[in-house]
């Protein structure tokens, strides 16, 4: 069985009842373009059938005016689609659209299913024929066998069979499902625009359409929405909240609230706390851009360091990890970021950036800045150090390429060649979440899975698996490979 790598961070966009439902997919997935860059698609749906456009690229590569035109109907849906190791093909983009015994459907996820591969497993045996890579795929496999009449016990059945992270949104013919597992690990926000709905991963997306919003779909919550109006059902079991920490870190957009909170604030809060922690004498902090720049600040008012813009990033060239393969990624941190040596020459910087994962950014960014002819060199993490792979969605290497789940602190400076390197605890990074910090998983930072292990394993094993048969990581230039560094 060919599988793709299950770890997508993505987009999701819905809109119910609005007569420029396609238009409003498209300005929402422009908003949301940060969440994957890999492939775009938008369905509609006029009440009979489904139009569909999906394509490789940016927002912009994929949409125009006139195949706008063709996605007729007051509601749609909308998918951004980031993907790293994983085959960059087509098959795998969203929304996936299909025509079953009931009609026409279509989705969109945002996460990861972690027993996704046991369930596809079973309906391959039963013979199912899956046209996809993607752990989503089993969602719309499910719904088809249900034997239930109503669409939302349909999906009900097809989610209660389901472990792990989804934030969806389902589509049949004039009803609309929008779905957050139990834990809510991923965003999910509910608005108004007009007479109609919108939904969306991250709020900033409301923000460019002029919608409302209403308050963020809850965790385990179904919300059904058609002809007759809005309703809300808790079909689940209701379990521990456990929001992506990480979203927080590095992936949300700073002007968007999610989890109940602004990103922007608990990003600074970061910056402030680590300031706090990890104090260090310098002239001037600098950020990595663009997402080091809210810690940085943080950093900067806590600790007095004038904030200096000592890095400029070209915007136009795609985030490190979207390439496929490792040595794109390498050239990729080349062309992104360039420092102003007029600022930097001669003096103490304090440079801070989100987090470390292979320590590829952060070693090209301190040569880069030594090169500018700084004086010292001082790396502040705004997280702790990144020492397991992600799970419900969040794209993370395995954990062998992650330089802290190999290499203490001090070993890590010295790979980087940084004066000092020092990260924020976990303690100060629960903190900064106030009283919500028991909502939150931080599985990254500290293995703590609160799914179970077994589908975590088991999709470990697959992974490692298929990464061994299709990717030729350049082990060369990971540094858990450096014979002289001792391992943790
Ligand atoms: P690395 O060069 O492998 O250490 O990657 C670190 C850089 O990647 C940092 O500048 C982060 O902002 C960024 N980053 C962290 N997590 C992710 C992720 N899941 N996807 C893409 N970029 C990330």
């Amino acid at each position: 069985m060919a599988l793709d790598k299950f770890k997508d961070e993505c987009a999701v966009f819905a809109v119910f009842g609005h007569p420029e439902a396609a238009n409003l997919a498209y300005l929402g997935l422009y908003s949301l373009q940060h969440r994957g860059q890999e492939a775009s698609g938008i369905v509609s749906s006029d009440e009979t059938k489904h139009h569909a456009e999906i394509g490789m690229g940016h927002v912009s590569e994929v949409f125009n005016e006139s195949n706008i035109l063709q996605l007729k109907g007051k509601m749609a849906i909308g998918h951004n689609r980031y993907s790293t190791h994983g085959r960059s093909q087509l098959k795998n983009a969203q929304p996936m659209a299909i025509e079953y015994a009931r009609g026409p459907l279509a989705l969109a996820h945002n996460g990861n299913l972690v027993n996704a591969d046991v369930v596809r497993q079973r309906l391959e045996e039963e013979g199912s024929i899956f046209r996809s890579t993607m752990d989503s795929e089993v969602i719309i496999h499910l719904i088809a066998k249900s034997k239930k009449s109503r669409f939302q016990d349909q999906v009900t059945e097809a989610l209660s069979q389901l472990e792990g992270a989804y934030s969806l949104a389902l589509m049949g013919a004039s009803e609309m499902i929008i779905a957050r597992d139990p834990h809510g690990f991923r965003p999910l926000a509910m608005g108004t625009l007009g007479a109609g709905y919108v939904f969306a991963s991250e709020t900033c997306a409301f923000d460019l359409i002029g919608a409302k919003y209403i308050r963020d779909v809850a965790p385990g919550e179904l919300v059904v929405v058609n002809n007759e109006g809005l309703f809300s059902y808790f079909p689940f079991e209701a379990r521990k909240k456990n929001h992506c920490v990480f979203e927080y870190i590095y992936f949300a957009r700073p002007d968007s609230n999610i989890f109940g909170k602004s990103v922007h604030n608990v990003r600074k809060k970061f910056g402030r706390k680590l300031a706090h922690e990890k104090p260090v004498e310098a002239d001037m902090v600098i950020p990595v851009p663009d997402s080091g720049v809210v810690a940085a600040l943080g950093y900067a008012e806590e600790s007095g360091i004038p904030f200096e813009t000592g890095i400029i990033r070209n915007h136009y060239v795609g985030r490190t990890f979207i390439e496929p393969t490792q040595s794109i990624r390498h050239f990729g941190v080349k062309i992104k970021h360039n420092a102003v040596k007029e600022a930097i020459k001669g003096n103490r910087v304090v440079v801070v950036d989100d987090s470390i994962v292979r320590g590829t950014t952060s070693r090209k960014i301190i040569k880069m800045i030594r090169e500018a002819g700084a004086k010292e060199v001082h790396m502040r993490i705004s997280s702790p150090p990144t020492t397991h792979s992600c799970f419900y969605g969040i794209d993370t290497p395995s954990r062998s390429e992650l330089i802290g789940s190999t290499y203490s602190v001090e070993d890590i400076a010295e790979y980087l060649d940084a004066d000092t390197l020092a990260y924020l605890s976990i303690e100060a990074m629960m903190d900064a979440l106030e009283d919500r910090k028991e909502d939150f998983c931080k599985a990254c930072f500290d293995g703590n899975y609160i799914v179970p292990p077994v589908y975590a394993e088991s999709q470990l094993t697959l992974l490692e698996k298929r990464l061994a048969e299709d990717e030729e990581i350049d082990y060369d230039r990971a540094p858990a490979t450096r014979k002289t560094a001792t391992a943790k």
